[in-house]
C-alpha cells in the first residue's frame, strides 16, 4: 500500500481526493476528501470492499430510471476503465467537475486521484439550489405549487407584502396574502379576481393594489411540471406619478372646458354670449330644415339706465334675459345675449308659423314681468322683436339681416311689438303688434 496516512493528509491538504485499491480491484485505503467529494461512499466504503461495489453506489445516484436497469453494464465498463486507464479523464458530478487520473502503483496495485477543476469564469462555489437562489434575486421572489399554494419565497417578498418574518406561509395562495394584507380594508373580492385572471397568462404582467396607494407588479411563468415561478416589483413610484399625470390631465381637461363656457357665455347674464349664437346660428342654418330667428331690442333702455342706474339696469336686463329664456324650450332653442341689450333666440327645427308664437310669447312675457316689484318707481319695460325664418339650408349672415329689418321695422312701427319677415322676399310680410300679441 502506498497511500499512507501521512499521503492522505498531504493530499487532503491540497484538496485531492485518493482512494487505492489492490491488484484484485478491493478497496485498502482513502482520504477524507474522496468522501467530500464522493458523499454517497461516506458511511460504506470500507477495507476489502470490490470497487464494482464502489461503483454501484456511484451509479445508482447517477442514473435515471430508465437506465438503472442497465447499472451492471456501467460497471463493468467502470472497472475496464479503472484498470486500462493512462490519461486524466473529466466528469462532473454533485455540482463539481473533477479531473481523474489512475495510477499503477509499483505493486501492482492502483491508486485513483481526483482533483475538482473550476472553469475559466466559474467561481469555485457550487450552484445554490433553486430555493437559496431565491435570496440573491433583487425583486420579491415566490415559487408556487401546481396548485399555487406557496413553495418558497425570498425575504424582498415578505417586505413587499408586509409578512412579519416569523409568519409560515408556505401553503397559502397568492391571494390569501394579499386579502391579508388587505385585512383592515374594504373587500377584496375585485382583487382576488384581478389575481386569478393574472395567473392564467403566463409573462403578462399584472397589477396589485396594496393598502396605502402601494402597487406590486406580479409576473408569472410556470414550468412544464405547473410549478409556478413569480417576481413581484414594486411599481408605487410609477403608479402614483401616472395617478398624478391622469388627475393633471383631468384639471386640465375641466380647465379647459371652463375656459371654452366662459368664452361662450354671456358673464351678466349667464347666456350663451354673441359668439356662441354666431356658431349656432351658421351650424342651424346649414341643415335641410326650416329654422326659426329671433332677435330682441329693449326699448328706450337707455332711458331706464339714467333713470335708475346702471346697475338696476344690469338688474333689468337679467330679468329679461330669464323671461326668454322661459319661454322657448330649451331642446330647441339657444338663446343668446348678443349686444348690450340686444338678445337672440335660434330656433332649430322651427317655422315661420311657430317662430312668431314664440316671439309673441317673448314680448307678452316682458311685458308682463312685475317690474315696480323689481324697480320702484319702474312700471313697464318693453320690448321690439324681429322675427324671421326660412327652409335651410340658409345663409347665416342673410338671415340675421332679414331679422334685423324685422326689428327695426318694430321700433319704427312704434315699440312693444313683433315684426316678421320671410327670408326669400326679405320684405316684411307680417304684422304681429301688440294688440295682436
Ligand atoms: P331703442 O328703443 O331705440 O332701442 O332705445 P335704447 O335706449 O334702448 O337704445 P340705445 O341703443 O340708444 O341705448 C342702449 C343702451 O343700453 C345704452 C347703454 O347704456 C345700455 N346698455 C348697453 N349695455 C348695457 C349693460 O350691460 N348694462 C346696462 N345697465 N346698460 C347697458
Ligand atoms: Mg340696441
Ligand atoms: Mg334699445
Amino acid at each position: 500500500m502506498i497511500l499512507t496516512a501521512y499521503l492522505c493528509d498531504s493530499l487532503d491538504a491540497l484538496g485531492i481526493a485518493a482512494c487505492e485499491f489492490d491488484l484484485e480491484h478491493r478497496t485498502t485505503a482513502w482520504n477524507r476528501t474522496f468522501t467530500e467529494f464522493f458523499p454517497e461512499h461516506a458511511a460504506h466504503v470500507h477495507v476489502g470492499e470490490p470497487y464494482a461495489e464502489n461503483l454501484r453506489r456511484f451509479y445508482r445516484g447517477r442514473l435515471g430510471a430508465d437506465e438503472v436497469c442497465e447499472i451492471e453494464r456501467y460497471v463493468a465498463e467502470g472497472i475496464a476503465r479503472h484498470q486500462n486507464q493512462t490519461q486524466p479523464y473529466e466528469f462532473t458530478h454533485r455540482h463539481r467537475r473533477l479531473r481523474v487520473s489512475s495510477l499503477e502503483a509499483p505493486g501492482g496495485s492502483r491508486l485513483r486521484l481526483w482533483q475538482q477543476i473550476v472553469l475559466e469564469g466559474a467561481t469555485t462555489r457550487q450552484p445554490a439550489p433553486v430555493f437559496d437562489a431565491l435570496e440573491y434575486i433583487p425583486d420579491g421572489a415566490t415559487i408556487l405549487s401546481a396548485d399555487d399554494r406557496i413553495l418558497a419565497t425570498n425575504a424582498e417578498f415578505r417586505r413587499l407584502y408586509d409578512i412579519p418574518h416569523d409568519r409560515v406561509i408556505v401553503g397559502l395562495t397568492l391571494d390569501e396574502i394579499i386579502a391579508e394584507a388587505w385585512r383592515f380594508g374594504p373587500s377584496t373580492g375585485a382583487l382576488r379576481a384581478t389575481i386569478r385572471n393574472g395567473l392564467r397568462y403566463d409573462g403578462a404582467p399584472f397589477e396589485v393594489e396594496l393598502p396605502g396607494n402601494r402597487w406590486r407588479r406580479v409576473i408569472v411563468r410556470h414550468a412544464d411540471d405547473g410549478l409556478g415561478y413569480f417576481t413581484h416589483a414594486d411599481i408605487t413610484a410609477n403608479k402614483r406619478q401616472q395617478q398624478e399625470i391622469l388627475e393633471a390631465q383631468e384639471a386640465l381637461r375641466r380647465a379647459n372646458a371652463e375656459l371654452s363656457r366662459l368664452a361662450t357665455t354671456d358673464a351678466l347674464t349667464g347666456l350663451a354670449n354673441r359668439r356662441r349664437f354666431a356658431d349656432a346660428l351658421a351650424l342651424e342654418a346649414a341643415r335641410q330644415q326650416s329654422l326659426g330667428l329671433i332677435l330682441v331690442d329693449v326699448d328706450h333702455f337707455k332711458a331706464i339706465n339714467d333713470r335708475f342706474g346702471h346697475p338696476a339696469g344690469d338688474a333689468c336686463l337679467n330679468s329679461i334675459a330669464a323671461a326668454i329664456a322661459a319661454v322657448v324650450p330649451a331642446a330647441k332653442a339657444l338663446v343668446a345675449r348678443i349686444g348690450g341689450e340686444e338678445f337672440g333666440v335660434v330656433l332649430s327645427n322651427t317655422g315661420l308659423k311657430e317662430a312668431r308664437s314664440f316671439a309673441a310669447g317673448i314680448r307678452q312675457a316682458v311685458a308682463s314681468l312685475p317690474w315696480s316689484a323689481l324697480q320702484t318707481g319702474l312700471d313697464k319695460i318693453t320690448i321690439s322683436v324681429g322675427v324671421c325664418a326660412g327652409a335651410g339650408p340658409l345663409d347665416p349672415a342673410e338671415m340675421q339681416l332679414a331679422a334685423d329689418r324685422a326689428l327695426y321695422v318694430a321700433k319704427r312701427a312704434g315699440r312693444d311689438r313683433v315684426e316678421v319677415v320671410t327670408l326669400n322676399s326679405l320684405s316684411v310680410c307680417r304684422r304681429d303688434t301688440a294688440q295682436q300679441g
